[in-house]
């Protein structure tokens, strides 16, 4: 659809990929534009702690959408204890049968616990992720649809130089990603279907946008489900992505790390080119840098990928709603150019 000006229409359509906390943080500030908007979550994150299925990006999101995500540590809850996480080190350390049980470098709270534990029950009695979070979600009240990518089981496990491999949450948390990478392998990636709504919500929206999230361990693994990269390529929406790299370094995290090890450096430019331009068969039609890159803006233009340089630092939710909005007026062509 072409919208000439979105800012006076009710009912845009916005269908967001997110991972975490960069896609949680421009959620918060979308949502205040009050579009009708739709996440579509990374599970690549997800793992199984003590028979507890734990889905960090989901709950990074409903977390802070609902209000009560740690601001301190940007993941977890506000006010968090740890004392079982500090009770099962116990038993790690003293019984041998506890010890491979229990990852130390795991942040298990006792608030989070509760969510785990929901989660989990409602799991085992099969119910698919994407309910259990649309459950999780009223309690939050989001005021966002959350879907998780799929409902199937998709892990992202790290291959690391010397042969072995970890889950993405190890090499994260507990390697910081300091251990050289050599291939992210999507578990259960290719033969995963989309959550039931996920490829409505691309096909059906005004403008389908990337937060700015990891365009590898994030992004990356939402598009390794075929369906959903076929139904990114093929929508009547346009694409737009926020770069989460601004001057050539990950805001926060360790995508430097996630990006050499598939060959792409670290720059807003270099991520816009690896998600491609759609006319070409790759991803996105637009792509927003931050002013510092605003270098890059005349040589994606002729690579084929609308492209702007705005302020794209989210250190609040004003910030982050002019960031959205400037999305949204880049997808709809809107005033500036
Ligand atoms: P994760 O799953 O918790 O790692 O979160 P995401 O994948 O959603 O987001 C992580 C990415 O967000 C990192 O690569 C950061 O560079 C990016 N990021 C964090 N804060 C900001 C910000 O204020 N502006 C931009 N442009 N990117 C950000
Ligand atoms: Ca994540």
């Amino acid at each position: 659809a072409h919208l000439e000006s979105y800012g006076r229409l009710r009912d845009v359509r916005v269908t967001v990929l997110c991972g975490g906390i960069g896609g949680a943080r421009f959620l918060l500030g979308l949502r205040t534009l009050g579009h009708d908007v739709t996440a579509v979550a990374n599970t690549g994150d997800d793992l199984t702690v003590l028979g507890l299925r734990i889905s960090p990006d989901v709950d990074s999101i409903v977390y802070t959408l609902g209000g009560g995500i740690s601001t301190e540590r940007g993941w977890g809850r506000e006010g968090e204890t740890f004392r079982v996480r500090d009770e099962l080190t116990a038993y790690a350390e003293s019984v041998a049968a506890a010890s491979a049980l229990v990852p130390s470098w795991f942040g298990l709270g006792d608030l989070d616990l509760a969510t785990h534990l929901i989660r989990s029950r409602w799991l085992a009695d099969g119910v698919a992720l994407s309910t259990a979070t649309r459950w999780l979600c009223e309690r939050w009240r989001t005021g966002v649809t959350v879907i998780p990518a799929t409902d199937d089981s998709v892990e992202t496990h790290v291959h690391l130089n010397d042969a072995t491999t970890v889950h993405f949450q190890e090499w994260w948390v507990r390697f910081r990603a300091q251990v050289p990478a050599t291939h992210f392998e999507v578990r259960g990636a290719a033969a995963a279907t989309p959550a039931p709504g996920v490829l409505e919500a691309i096909a059906e929206a005004d403008v389908v946008l990337f937060a700015p999230s990891n365009p590898v361990v994030s992004i990356g693994v939402i598009l390794e489900v075929p369906a959903i990269a076929d139904a990114v390529r093929s929508t009547s929406a346009p694409v737009v992505g926020l770069s989460p790299i601004i001057g050539g370094a990950a805001v926060r995290g360790m995508a430097d790390a996630c990006l050499s090890a598939i060959g792409v450096s670290t720059s807003a430019e270099a991520v816009a080119r690896h998600y491609g331009c759609r006319r070409d068969g790759g991803l996105i039609d637009g792509w927003l840098v931050d002013d510092v890159d605003e270098a890059a803006v005349g040589v994606l233009r002729e690579a084929g990928i609308s492209c702007r340089a705005v302020p794209l630092l989210m250190h609040d939710v004003d910030a982050t709603a002019a960031m959205a909005r400037a999305a949204l007026d880049l997808a709809l062509g809107g005033a500036r150019d």
